[in-house]
């Protein structure tokens, strides 16, 4: 049918994903691709009139042809097809002049109406579902912004809890004075500084006679003494040293970098401020034992373990020799 194609032009046509027609300018046929094949079925004349019903065949003599044929082409024109079961399909019509191999030719593109319109839902129903998902996306994002702010507080005020706990599980909630870890975390923080010669002493501070004090005026009243006791202790040392609650009316003073005198020199402030510490109208008494010795390259749990042990001997031979009195480990 078609004899002034080329065989390229064929070859795009057929795969042209809707009807197409090829005409000569008269309007007989010289091509048309399998998609219009399908829609229509074969058509029973030369001419295209065949594939259009009356109303849309007058149509097209009075506008479609003079607007083809004045302007090279029209485009998107409502008209009817005619398929082989008589039925009226209405479709788009466009159609441009062509030059093929130089002879003028006339390219006929059809949409199918229906099928047009079902794509076009199709499409804005893709493009809301498309907004929709932005939209949910973006309240997901701000939600999740939301937790982030919300997490970043939360692991703020754990952070805050964890120091707090610390704090605490390093003091004594009667005095506020720190315990017995505190005491190891400043002999070890002393030790990762200080060089073999270095000399750390220790006090362990014992009140003497304490539970006559608890028996005579009761419980309260001993708290209280517990208390102004701590309160004296930290007037008795420097700003270096670290005063401690060891047990319960038992206290510990660490002296870094301080020897035998200096020891010695703080338990007789010791016992001046303890003497400020009054019962009802009596005074208060400890008894203290000292030790004091060089690091030389122990370790902090045996340098520590040693601290105590040597200071609570001497302690305990203060008590034994009378109490109220400082005992030195280095005079036994
Ligand atoms: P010594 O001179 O031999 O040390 O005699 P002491 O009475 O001080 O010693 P003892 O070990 O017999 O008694 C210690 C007392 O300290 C007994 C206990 O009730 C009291 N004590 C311990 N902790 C606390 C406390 O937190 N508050 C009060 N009020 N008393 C406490
Ligand atoms: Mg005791
Ligand atoms: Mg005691």
């Amino acid at each position: 049918m078609i004899t002034c194609q080329s065989a390229a032009t064929l070859f795009y046509l057929e795969r042209l994903p809707c009807p197409v027609l090829v005409t000569d300018c008269s309007g007989y046929v010289l091509h048309s691709n399998l998609e219009f094949i399908n829609l229509l079925g074969p058509g029973d004349g030369d001419t295209m009139d065949c594939y259009f019903p009356p109303a849309s065949r007058i149509f097209l003599h009075t506008h479609a042809w003079p607007l083809l044929l004045n302007n090279g082409e029209f485009s998107e024109i409502y008209m009817q097809l005619l398929a082989a079961d008589r039925q009226s399909i209405p479709v788009m019509a466009n159609a441009r002049v062509s030059d093929a191999n130089g002879e003028r030719v006339v390219v006929w593109l059809f949409f199918v109406a229906k099928e047009r319109q079902r794509f076009e839902a199709e499409l804005l129903k893709a493009r809301q579902q498309a907004q929709d998902t932005a939209a949910k996306l973006a309240k997901v994002n701000i939600e999740l912004q939301h937790a982030n702010a919300q997490l970043a507080e939360y692991a703020a005020d754990v952070k805050v809890e964890a120091e707090q706990l610390t704090q605490l599980s390093h003091t004594d909630p009667l005095t506020a004075l720190g315990n017995r870890r505190a005491l190891s975390l400043h002999v070890e923080q002393w030790i990762n500084s200080a060089t073999d010669q270095s000399v750390g002493s220790l006090l362990l501070i014992d009140i003497d006679f304490f539970k006559q004090v608890n028996d005579r005026f009761g419980h309260g009243e001993g708290d209280r003494v517990l208390c102004e006791l701590a309160r004296q202790l930290q007037g008795s040392v420097r700003a270096q040293d670290t005063v401690v609650r060891y047990g319960g009316e038992e206290f510990a003073v660490w002296l870094p970098y301080s020897d035998r005198q200096g020891a010695e020199l703080t338990a007789r402030r010791v016992h001046d401020h303890v003497a400020r510490v009054q019962v009802v109208c009596e005074q208060i008494t400890v008894s203290i034992g000292i030790t004091s010795f060089a690091l030389q390259g122990q370790e902090a749990a045996r340098f520590l373990e040693r601290l105590l042990s040597e200071a609570d001997t001497a302690l305990y031979e203060a008590k034994h020799r009378g109490r109220n009195r400082t005992v030195c480990f280095a005079d036994l």
